[in-house]
């Protein structure tokens, strides 16, 4: 009788593990979250072959009693999470216990844990508990679990490739390195460092473990509060957008969720900033009263809805904004060889040292002590904890620094000495040499000139001496009659004349002369095609379309005098260092840079 019970459980064991256990991240995930759990400050993840031969993680946490490291892989064990909002309030990860019997059913499991007085040793295969015994750990927990899906074959055809499964595990280690910077979180594949942060508390210095210390040098801090919510992190420099919005990380009480509202937010804060499919990398981390979110968990995502998310999306935006739009963003070129030199050095010093260490990892001293790693790469950084800590600027600072710089221009006067094929002009300065994009440039002054005049609700008009005649398809001409007003709006004086036909008697007095079908073309095409009426998403496509018709272009030859004028109008915009499809208007080399490039000055 006793044997068939355990058989049935044996077998919802593996059912259950097909759910929670899906890729070798997932049991990673489990072990990482319980050590958290656990009150960890060091988490080494150490895998051979991605995981899928042996996984050991190893904390220095609170461990388990004899009794608790039993049940800890029983079906049975409870949950210590009461409801999902638990999950976010500080230090609770909630899931502890709840996949490790999943685990344990699909592998050969090693569990060593001490609580400080005494230490146990659980050795499971396949979801039944082989031996225990005491063991010599002296405080924390290490799981070693080999062999995943050893006894279900076809779950093991369903793993993806070891790079795959790496990948995986790495973006989730990653996030929590992100998430708990206080955490020390070291992670091995193959013997081979993968990431390796010091757990001090500095959210910079993790950013630069994972992405470089170039990147982390092109990070901004921000901070922001409405009456709700709270929100600290790091954004990068425009010039810093990659292809894919992994790089986009939304932390809610420190964890790591999705939220597609949020994340377009943030992706249409930087609309103009950077061309289109590209994308920002982020840190934010919004801290909020648990009870103003709503928690739904699907085993493989967690979904959150945010009461008053209109007001988070707007803190978030004018945070990120008003950043942007605070500081320098002309790109510098840089002789950046040495700078990459600098880095793999870096990390080769990284992998050797593990070698090094390697053979201490079985050895009982560092069984618990992972500080035989090394640790500081201190020496290497730039970056040190005083340097930019959010949480050690005010927020009066913040500010000041805001109005400061608002106030004046956000570049320097730059003289023009010259044009590069009649599209890049050369300026120069006390801090070095400019090259702008002519039309990229004029881009920006216009749009900046359109958005105002179409924002302003002035419908002051010129009346044309021969109106236009402008005729469209009958489905056209529907929506547009629909959406006549959007032109009234604008100062356009128009009449019906015919079949699907429509005069312009007048139109807005800031519109140039030359070419002025073509632009009332152009508007009446963004009027039929958009969906949805936006009026500032529609007022700033009309702005960027103008701009960029009404513009000099690449190759259209332009006098000093012009360059002057134009280098003068492109300091006085809001923004000078994009076109409004998100491309530079002005890269730079420094003094420095040059005289580097020219071996006046070595190192
Ligand atoms: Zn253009
Ligand atoms: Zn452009």
């Amino acid at each position: 009788m006793g044997k068939i019970e355990l058989m049935s459980e044996d077998l919802a064991n593996k059912i259950a593990a097909g759910e929670v256990v899906e890729k070798t991240m997932n049991v990673v995930k489990e072990l990482v979250e319980n050590s958290i759990d656990a009150k960890s400050n060091e988490i080494k993840i150490e895998l051979i072959d991605s995981g899928i031969k042996e996984i050991i993680v190893t904390d220095n946490g609170i461990g388990m009693d004899k009794e608790d490291a039993i049940l800890a892989f029983s079906r049975h064990a409870t949950s210590k999470l009461k409801t999902l909002e638990d999950l976010f309030y500080i230090n609770s990860l909630g899931f502890r216990g709840e996949a490790l019997p999943s685990i344990a059913a699909v592998s050969n499991v090693n569990l060593k844990t001490s609580n400080g007085e005494f230490g146990t040793e659980v050795e499971i295969d396949g979801g039944t508990i082989k031996e225990v015994k005491s063991s010599d750990l002296k405080k924390g927990t290490k799981i070693i679990v080999k062999n995943l899906f050893y006894n279900t074959p076809v779950r093991l055809k369903y793993l993806k490739s070891p790079y795959t499964e790496l990948a995986n595990i790495v973006d989730y280690v990653n996030k929590m390195a992100l998430s708990f910077p206080n955490i020390r979180f070291l992670l091995v594949n193959n013997e081979k460092i993968l990431l390796n942060t010091d757990g001090k508390g500095n959210l910079l210095k993790v950013i630069s473990n994972i992405y470089g210390i170039d990147l982390a040098k092109k990070m901004i801090p921000i901070v922001g509060e409405n009456e709700d919510y709270e929100i600290t992190g790091y954004v990068s420099y425009p010039e810093c957008a990659r292809t894919t919005k992994n790089n986009i990380i939304i932390l809610v009480n420190g964890r790591a969720i999705k939220n597609s509202e949020i994340l377009k937010v943030i992706i249409d804060t930087y609309h103009t900033y950077i061309p289109e499919s590209k994308y920002p990398i982020i840190i934010l981390n919004i801290n909020v009263d648990p009870i103003l979110i709503d928690v739904n968990i699907h085993p493989t995502k967690m979904d959150i809805k945010f009461s008053k998310i209109d007001t988070l999306k707007d803190l978030i935006n004018t945070t990120i904004k008003n950043k942007l739009e605070s500081i320098n963003l002309i790109p510098e070129i840089k002789s950046n060889l040495s700078i990459h030199n600098y880095h793999d050095d870096s990390f080769q010093k990284q992998n050797l040292n593990a070698n090094i260490n390697e053979d201490n990892i079985d050895n009982k001293q560092s069984e618990n002590n992972l500080l035989e790693y090394p640790l500081d790469i201190d020496s290497t950084y730039n970056i040190n904890d005083n340097d930019i800590n959010i949480s050690k600027l005010s927020k009066n600072q913040q500010n000041m620094n805001y109005l400061e710089t608002k106030n004046e221009n956000r570049i320097k006067k730059m003289y023009p000495v010259g044009v590069v094929h009649a599209t890049y002009i050369i300026a120069e300065n006390e801090d070095g040499m400019f090259i702008i994009d002519q039309h990229a440039a004029a881009e920006r002054i216009n749009y900046e000139k359109y958005l105002e005049k179409l924002g302003s609700n002035d419908n002051t008009n010129i009346e044309l001496l021969v109106p236009i005649k402008l005729e469209f398809s009958n489905k056209d001409f529907i929506i547009l009659k629909e959406n006549m007003y959007i032109l009234l709006n604008m100062g356009f004086v128009t009449e019906e004349f015919g079949i699907n036909t429509v005069l312009i008697r007048n139109h807005p007095y800031w519109l140039p002369n030359y070419a002025i079908e073509e632009s009332i073309r152009k508007i009446i095409d963004i009027v039929i095609l958009t969906e949805n009426f936006d009026k500032y998403k529609f007022i700033e496509k009309v702005a960027a379309t103008l701009a960029c018709k009404l513009s000099i272009k690449a190759n259209d030859r332009i006098t000093i005098n012009d360059m002057e004028d134009l280098l003068e109008r492109l300091r006085n915009t809001k923004n000078p260092f994009t076109c409004p499809h998100g491309r530079p208007t002005i890269i730079t080399y420094s003094n420095y840079e040059l005289e580097k490039l020219f071996k006046r000055v070595m190192n």
